[in-house]
């Protein structure tokens, strides 16, 4: 079969092709696999070991690993390893010293550094909580960066993908970027937003998506900004309605205060830009939703997108009828997820991946893969969305991969992969082939 216009809804670009060169953390099943990793040149950062893919929920413990653990094989050097969902680090002994995160040290707000009984930081930190160890690590400079967004693009066409949406860029990406578009060295369309992960990033996302707009790429479309609005349900950051049943009184982060989240969607809305908000747990979602209900009642008109929407309660629904709003949905994280969202959150289950309720209230969403938090691949949301079917999450009604789909097919004309058993042989972008399976 043919698929025109292969879209991935949500991804991260420049992301997706760095991860291909650092330390592979998902096959760890036991803190002792530590011992049989494979380090390599590459997998440093400057000084930094640096890794990515570790789940705890895969150890038979299903608690997060320490410092202690990475000390053992890790004494001398600074590690800094992120969780499988990018929203959680664990850092040994020595990168803990590096970044001056003592007993003392208190998390900045939306993040947790986390703590044993005796006070002392466990080598653990989570959302906001992060970037208190990231920014020791060196920055990529340019030619690292196009090397990465080159990798990215390669590893989307090989997907048979030629349109994607990047939820995540910088200044220094965004100088890359065009540039490659520029001297027409582009793979994909590209869907730009400038990310503020922290709140006081957002005046410099804004004036950047300005100054991109105005450069009118041609295959890139500045869309607008994001923000994080709660974290993950894996590293227990989701805001939820009710508290984590693996983690008495705790119902996850929330990462931005409402009264700021609003002025924020009213700056954007006001430079004609979409606002686009990380939500996964059932309050953040709600509480979203309710604020962008009373903006509008104001007199407030702009796009809302949902970013993951993994668990949307009947009443968040109802009110996003009456909204200008899009849901960006990855059904690949129900493959990963399903193996304890039940223990972590017991009976809100029930409102996980809800896409058929979206379809039957005619809420616009699309699907993606959160690139690199899962592969690229949208023939995994089929496998997905079939086995969701299994555990009674009712399919789609609509064909599964026209959820996949860019739907304009003016702007880079001539966008296809051609499927044939199960597998992309071939893939091309603007009537010239990219990727090739034979
Ligand atoms: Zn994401």
């Amino acid at each position: 079969m043919i698929l025109k216009n292969p879209y991935d809804s949500h991804v991260h670009w420049l992301w997706t092709g760095e991860m291909q060169s650092v330390l592979s953390l998902h096959s760890l099943e036991a803190v002792e696999d530590l011992k049989t990793l494979s380090v390599h040149k590459d997998h440093y950062r400057g000084e930094w070991l640096f890794g990515f893919g570790w789940d705890q929920n895969k150890f038979s413990n299903k608690k997060f690993p320490t410092n202690a653990d990475l000390d053992e094989v890790f004494p001398d050097i600074p590690v800094l390893f992120t969780r499988a969902d990018g929203h959680a680090i664990w850092v040994n002994s020595v990168g803990l010293q590096r970044a001056n995160i003592f007993a003392s040290t208190v998390s900045v707000p939306g993040g947790e550094i986390i703590k044993d009984p005796n006070g002392n930081p466990t080598g653990i930190l989570i959302d906001l909580a992060c970037e208190m160890v990231q920014k020791y690590l060196p920055k990529p400079g340019p030619s690292e960066i196009e090397n990465y967004l080159i990798k990215g693009m390669e590893l989307f066409n090989q997907s048979g993908i030629t349109h994607i949406r990047d939820l995540s860029c910088d200044e220094r990406q965004w100088n890359v970027e065009e540039s490659l578009d520029r001297n027409g060295r582009m793979t994909v369309a590209v869907e730009q937003f400038f990310d503020a992960f922290q709140p006081t990033q957002f005046s410099e996302a804004l004036r950047l998506a300005k100054f991109a707009r105005d450069q009118k790429s041609k295959n890139i479309r500045v869309k607008g900004i994001k923000v994080f609005y709660d974290g993950a349900i894996g590293s227990e950051g989701a805001f939820l309605s009710q508290p984590y049943l693996t983690r008495p009184h705790h119902s996850g982060l929330k990462l931005l205060d409402q009264k700021i989240l609003k002025e924020m969607i009213i700056e954007t809305w006001k430079n004609k830009f979409e606002i686009a908000i990380h939500v996964i747990g059932d309050q953040a979602a709600e509480d979203v939703v309710k604020s962008v209900t009373e903006l509008k009642k104001q007199g407030h008109v702009g796009k809302l997108n949902l970013e993951h929407g993994e668990l949307l309660n009947t009443e968040t629904i109802h009110l996003m009828k009456a909204l200008d709003v899009s849901c960006h949905i990855q059904p690949s994280h129900w493959l990963t997820d399903k193996h304890w969202l039940s223990q972590k959150i017991g009976d809100l289950s029930r409102l996980a991946f809800p896409w058929r309720k979206l379809e039957e209230e005619n809420i616009q969403f699309d699907f993606g893969s959160d690139s690199p938090i899962e592969m690229p691949n949208f023939l995994r949301t089929i496998e997905a969305i079939n086995d969701a079917e299994e555990n009674n999450i009712p399919r789609p009604q609509k064909e599964v991969l026209s959820y996949h789909q860019h739907p304009d097919c003016d702007w880079v004309k001539n966008c296809y992969c051609v499927i044939e058993d199960g597998i992309v042989k071939e893939t091309i972008f603007g009537g010239k082939i990219i990727s090739n399976k034979g």
